[in-house]
């Protein structure tokens, strides 16, 4: 069995002080490997090593830090297959998937390659006589990421290449599901020149998260994953003293209004509600049939969520694969007979015609007439079931998404510009679709939600991403005719 190791200060490094995880291939349900879970002395010589390194690569210019991230991204690109089939091995999603994800991640790569321009301050001259006043931003010093299984890949890549481009040393936590992809992108780093210690890799669970969330050198945290890990996270960290961001879950939803193209609102709840097997925190997970497409659109769902083909990922053919663990797998296909005994109608029951083998495999699965305070809707189930709730109207569709504790994700589905602009302005979501039911921002904005989807207040990547590597300084300064120690100094603007 193939133990995988810590990447700290430019190694490999053994260390398992809480014990080994199991990682499985989901496709078989067999265990190909196992991960070492670190614990109060792997997060001490990990932070350490984030520590030794900040001094010299805070120093090093924007010039060859820029050069570095160049280069990662060039090795990233190259060896995206590579990395693509390491995340499907250990996650499940099909291969296609796990190529979108890398694509979306070298995209937050490309953004931070920008960091000479981005951290660009501002400069004011001659705010006084001879006075001229500017601002700057530096790093914060040691910078965590603790992430999802879901993402192996991408979620780290909405924090470090951010982080390290402004300046800080990392230290990523990945989920202990999928902990490979995260070893594969620090050997990139080692070969695109990053010096040693600026990015490492602490394996772990819950040990490990609680050890680096008090830790003493470590200045910020971001966190990605469910909303009861976020909140837990997110109040520890801050009582630390610690600037934070925890991202949580979701629980989104689509409206289809009577107007819009009924083809491409189907096709829309399909690829969200069961591509990557739902386990997206954009994932769809409502759709809200709003007047009276209600029927044709569940008939026309429950057509193509029979047809997906559920396989290995791996396998060219698949559309869905399996999902991550088989403990995970049941949770999900619970809520199938939570929701008929609370009264919706299952009309795909996933749970029928599964590939054969030991797999962690479960089909789509639609459910018709759902409402709140039933358990499927109002628990996040983050697996491969839609559900339909029915709306009269607008109105009563965005007071449905509204009174969700979540607001990551939604979307809307209409030819009414009118409705649409109404629906943006008035959800309480972060991130909204219009006609587009996974409305991930580009890189060069910012990714979160609002409501128990975020805890804090800075959103990944874009430029509230760069905001949160870094701190301000404003600067006055006077060169000619200086009086030091005159009163004016302290308040330049009236001369
Ligand atoms: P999770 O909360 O179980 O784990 C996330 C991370 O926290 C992992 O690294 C894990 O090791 C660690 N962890 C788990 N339990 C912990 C504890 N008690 N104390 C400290 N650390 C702990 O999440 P998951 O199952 O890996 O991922 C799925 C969840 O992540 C879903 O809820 C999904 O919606 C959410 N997610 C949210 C976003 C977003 O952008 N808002 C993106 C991706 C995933």
């Amino acid at each position: 069995m193939e133990r995988l190791s810590h990447w700290i200060d430019g190694k490999a490094v053994d260390g398992a002080s809480e014990g080994v995880g199991p990682v499985f291939d989901p496709a078989t349900g067999e265990q190909r490997r196992e991960v070492p879970l670190g614990g109060a002395a792997e997060v001490e010589a990990a932070v350490a090593a984030a520590v030794g390194a900040f001094p010299g690569w805070a120093g090093t210019s924007l010039t060859r830090r820029t050069g570095i991230l160049f280069a990662f991204r060039e090795l990233l690109s190259r060896r995206k297959l590579e990395l693509a089939r390491l995340i499907t091995a250990e996650h499940g999603k099909v291969l296609a998937d796990a190529l979108g994800e890398v694509e979306r991640g070298l995209e937050v790569v490309e953004f931070a390659c920008g960091i000479p321009h981005l951290l660009k301050g501002s400069f004011s001259e001659d705010v006084s006589t001879g006075v001229d006043a500017y601002s700057l931003r530096q790093p914060l010093g040691v910078m965590v990421g603790i992430t999802p299984f879901n993402f192996p890949a991408m979620v780290p890549c909405w924090m470090f290449p951010i982080a390290i481009a402004c300046g800080n040393t990392f230290v990523l936590k990945p989920s202990e599901k999928d902990p490979s992809a995260s070893m594969l992108l620090a050997s990139l780093w080692e070969e695109a020149g990053l010096p040693a210690g600026v990015f490492n890799v602490l394996h772990g669970s819950r040990v490990a998260v609680e050890a680096l969330l008090v830790h003493p050198d470590v200045a910020a945290v971001s966190f990605v994953g469910s909303t009861p890990v976020a909140r837990a996270v997110y109040a520890r960290a801050t009582s630390a003293g610690k600037r934070t961001q925890a991202l949580g879950g979701a629980k989104n939803h689509m409206v289809v209004l009577p107007d819009a193209d009924p083809d491409a609102a189907a096709a829309a709840a399909v690829n969200a509600g069961y591509g990557s097997a739902g386990e997206r925190c954009m994932a769809i997970s409502a759709v809200v049939a709003v007047g009276g497409v209600g029927d044709a659109l569940v008939d026309e769902v429950a057509d193509r969520a029979r047809a997906l083909r559920v396989g290995p990922g791996e396998d060219p053919a698949s559309e869905m694969g399996p999902l991550v663990t088989g403990a995970h797998r049941d949770r999900v296909a619970g809520f199938l007979d939570a929701a008929s005994a609370e009264g919706a109608s299952v009309v795909v029951d996933g749970r029928r015609d599964l590939p054969a083998g030991g797999g962690f495999w479960l089909r789509p699965s639609l459910l018709d007439r759902v409402r709140p305070g039933m358990s499927v809707y109002d628990e996040e189930i983050f697996g491969p079931v839609l559900s339909v709730v029915r709306t009269a109207d607008l109105d009563e569709a965005i007071a449905l998404v509204n009174a969700n504790p979540y607001g990551n994700g939604t979307a809307i589905f209409t030819s009414s510009g009118a409705a649409a602009r109404r629906f943006q302005h008035e959800v309480q979501v972060g991130m909204i679709g219009i006609n587009v039911p996974i409305p991930v921002p580009m890189a060069y904005y910012s990714f979160g939600g609002w409501k128990q989807s975020l805890f804090g207040d800075t959103h990944v990547h874009g430029m509230e991403g760069v905001h949160f590597a870094t701190r301000a300084k404003a600067v006055t300064a006077r060169w000619t005719g200086a009086s030091v120690g005159g009163g004016s100094l302290a308040f330049p603007t009236n001369g």
